[in-house]
């Protein structure tokens, strides 16, 4: 006879049915960590403001899903840590020759990549691994909403989903390799998290999950690609997204020292 599992009640999916027992998750997926390789944190609440802290990976997991849940989101961690590897890869190379060894494009799934980012956001969320204004807040809850983004097979409203962004470039937490802030909207005292900054190596990425108010235009929503040009050399990593997704013309990146900086900032 199966063993009954009791459903972990703290699972942040739980309003979508058919939980499990508790899984002990990375809120970023050890997969990406892995990738990233020895880490120095900062800026996270649980440490003295000013000072960091050498980690193990397994200081980055809390128990925020149960294992159903977790287990549903592992193609998303794949994807991750596979364009993450290459842009590692990318800002190792110095020179216009070392460029030339890394394959000339890398085709990364977008719709995976922004499930990942609103996973990384929920992980940090319900673990309340952030922070607003330099102070913690303790943990939050999802929205069901969030969930419902994160697990259904629904095509996102245009404005949902990833951008490159390259102004108010702050880094709260910032590991070797990575940092992310929640982006928030604020009305009166009162904050709401609508998504996540994160950056890999001086890449900025934005992924929003609520259409702000003072979206101008979706100039950097969803990007075709990133080209990274030294010298002579041209690399590209390729975003694929569905026929009918609108999509912005990708940025360039020029190496000029040990991050690469954006040409057109
Ligand atoms: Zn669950």
């Amino acid at each position: 006879m199966k063993k009954k599992t009791i459903p972990y009640p703290k699972c942040y999916a739980k309003h979508l049915g058919n939980c499990d027992g508790k899984s002990a998750e990375h809120y970023i997926s050890k997969s990406v960590l892995e990738v990233i390789g020895p880490i120095e944190v900062t800026g996270f609440p649980w440490l003295k403001q000013g000072t960091s802290k050498a980690i193990s990976h397994n200081a980055l997991t809390a128990t925020v899903l149960c294992s159903n849940h977790n287990s549903a989101l592992s193609s998303l961690d794949s994807e991750a840590s596979k364009f993450i590897n290459h842009l590692k890869l990318l800002d190792s190379k110095e020179t216009a020759s070392d460029l030339k060894l890394v394959p000339s494009k890398l085709v990364v799934d977008g719709l995976k990549l922004e499930k990942w980012l609103l996973k990384t956001l929920c992980g940090i969320m319900a673990s309340g691994n952030f922070m607003i204004d330099g102070k913690g807040h303790g943990s939050v809850a999802i929205p069901e909403y969030f969930v419902d983004l994160l697990y259904k097979d629904d095509l996102w409203e245009a404005g949902i989903g990833l951008y490159v962004e390259l102004s108010n470039r702050i880094r709260i937490d910032a590991f070797r390799g990575i940092g992310y802030d929640p982006v928030i909207v604020k009305s009166g005292t009162h904050a709401t998290i609508v998504g996540i900054d994160i950056h890999f190596w001086g890449f900025p990425l934005r992924c929003l999950f609520a259409v702000p108010e003072n979206v101008r235009s979706l100039e950097k929503y969803r990007p075709r690609g990133i080209t990274v040009v030294n010298g002579s050399v041209t690399r590209k990593i390729i975003f694929a997204w569905p026929p009918t997704s609108f999509t912005s013309n990708p940025p360039i990146f020029t190496r000029t020292g040990t991050i690469f900086q954006n040409k057109t900032d």
